[in-house]
């Protein structure tokens, strides 16, 4: 059974979809979006040697070596351009994820969308998309295992649409969870700013340096941002 920030994942993955999966460990999602009619074919790709056999067995023990192709490899390596339709990154951090998306930009092309489930750190992507014509167009937030993950949901389109309130906080915040602010988006930040403020406190038992200030001003931005968006 997939677990539920996976299968919140896939369900985002278009129908006839030709999947190219990347870090995919187990290729639990691959096979996942081809047995729920998801995907036509897809394509799993991994770096490293252990989660890349995982990977194969699992391909092997559905019985889908026909329609998932696993390749070993570094982020987009593993496929050409024109070749999947849509592409999932997940479980890892955000700054890895944009990594990714940087190296192998010349492969997106004929990519129609791309879902990004960062662990930490989403601000990078949704940077990274806004830089490279990538419009965010969904995304969602939730709770398993008492951990909070993100989904980024993105098309090729007018990237700062989604931004026009609030750039920082939208991209910081994520412009549709800030927009929804749910019971696990507050959760989150307010979990966050807790944690800031206790940083700020420690900060200010230092007392002054450049350095310290700079610090303190980013975290006192950070607050209040988290602030407008949940306290309003
Ligand atoms: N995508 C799966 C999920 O969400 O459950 C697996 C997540 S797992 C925590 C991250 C996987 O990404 C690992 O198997 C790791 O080997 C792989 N990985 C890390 N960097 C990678 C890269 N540059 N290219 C391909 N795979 C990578």
């Amino acid at each position: 059974k997939l677990s539920k920030r996976l299968e919140r994942v896939a369900k985002h993955i278009p129908k006839n979809s030709v999947l190219a999966d990347i870090g995919s460990d187990h290729a639990y999602l691959p096979c996942y979006a081809i047995l729920s009619g998801l995907a036509s074919r897809a394509i799993a790709g991994e770096v490293a040697e252990g989660p890349y056999q995982s990977a194969h067995q699992q391909v092997q023990q559905t019985g889908l070596e026909h329609v998932i192709e696993v390749r070993k490899g570094d982020g987009l390596d593993v496929i050409s351009p024109n070749e999947s339709t849509c592409i999932t990154i997940a479980g890892m951090g955000g700054s890895l994820i944009s990594n990714i998306l940087e190296r192998g930009k010349e492969k997106l092309h004929g990519v129609k969308r791309l879902i990004l489930q960062p662990n930490v750190g989403a601000s990078n992507i949704r940077t990274w998309l806004i830089e490279n014509g990538w419009e965010l167009i969904n995304e969602e937030i939730l709770e398993e295992d008492e951990k909070i993950y993100e989904i980024l949901i993105a098309e090729k389109g007018n990237p700062l649409r989604p931004y026009q309130k609030n750039r920082d906080s939208g991209i910081f915040l994520g412009p549709f969870l800030k927009e929804e602010r749910n019971g696990t988006f507050r959760k989150k930040w307010s979990l966050e700013k807790a944690h800031w403020q206790k940083i700020l406190k420690q900060l200010e038992e230092k007392g002054q340096s450049q350095d310290i200030d700079g610090k303190r001003a980013e975290l006192v931005k950070k607050i209040q941002m988290v602030e407008e968006a949940i306290e309003e």
